[in-house]
């Protein structure tokens, strides 16, 4: 780099000279003038590629470009923590609203009109919530849907699976609004309240299933988990 920029100084001197050459009659500039060497040199500086040399004698020329570099390396700096503020602020955000979000909600509103166990010389596998046909029904926890559709006795029905395994189940649905494989979050509305299938009048038929497989009662799942219909 310093042979480069002595070179080009000396690029710079023998230009100046070979002008001086070229029909320039005045006796002062056959001379060598190092101060317009020096001028010429510091100008080649400031338009190449060294302006990052230091020098003992800094060109002002060069002190313009500094700041602006370091001006805009401020800027910089400036934007990027900015943009690591918005970044948390979003981040902090999420969080909380994810804090806000319920973990368990109830699947519908209504009136709890049957529970779980013996009935009618049979098992009743959930509880029953009636309500007026149309009625929005929730997934009571975050999950997947993993069937949503015809069922023998339910009508139509959906099934969720959540996160620890545990399935819930939402019968006689009368239409449902989720697609099978579809995220849903607890809260979100998965069906409508309906009538379909073995079922004495709009009511959802709603039942928990472990990760056995095994139906068990909704009612102290719930209750353990800060919800209950009754
Ligand atoms: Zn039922």
């Amino acid at each position: 780099m310093v042979v480069a920029a002595v070179a080009a100084g000396a690029f710079a001197a023998a230009g100046q000279s070979m002008a001086a050459g070229e029909g320039h009659a005045a006796p002062d500039h056959d001379d060598f003038n190092p101060s317009d060497a020096s001028a010429s040199f510091n100008g080649a500086l400031a338009d190449g590629p060294y302006t990052g040399m230091g020098g003992s004698a800094p060109a002002p020329a060069m002190l313009p470009v500094a700041k602006t570099s370091d001006a805009s390396a401020e800027l910089e700096k400036l934007t990027k923590s900015e943009r690591i503020s918005q970044q948390l602020d979003a981040a902090r955000i999420a969080a909380e609203e994810a804090a806000r979000a319920p973990k368990f909600v109830v699947p519908a509103a209504g009136a709890f009109t049957s529970g779980f166990g013996g009935r009618w010389g049979t098992t009743h596998y959930g509880i029953d919530i009636a309500n007026a046909k149309g009625t929005p029904i929730y997934s009571v926890a975050d999950g997947v849907v993993i069937e949503a559709g015809p069922a023998s006795g339910f009508g139509l029905w959906v099934r969720v699976q959540h996160e620890d395994g545990t399935i819930t189940v939402y019968g006689h649905v009368n239409t449902i609004t989720v697609n099978e494989g579809e995220k849903v979050k607890a809260g979100d509305q998965i069906a409508t309240m309906g009538n379909r299938g073995f079922s004495t009048g709009p009511h959802l038929h709603f039942e928990v299933w472990n990760v056995s497989g095994k139906k068990i009662n909704p009612l102290p799942w719930m209750q353990a988990r800060g919800i209950s219909p009754v």
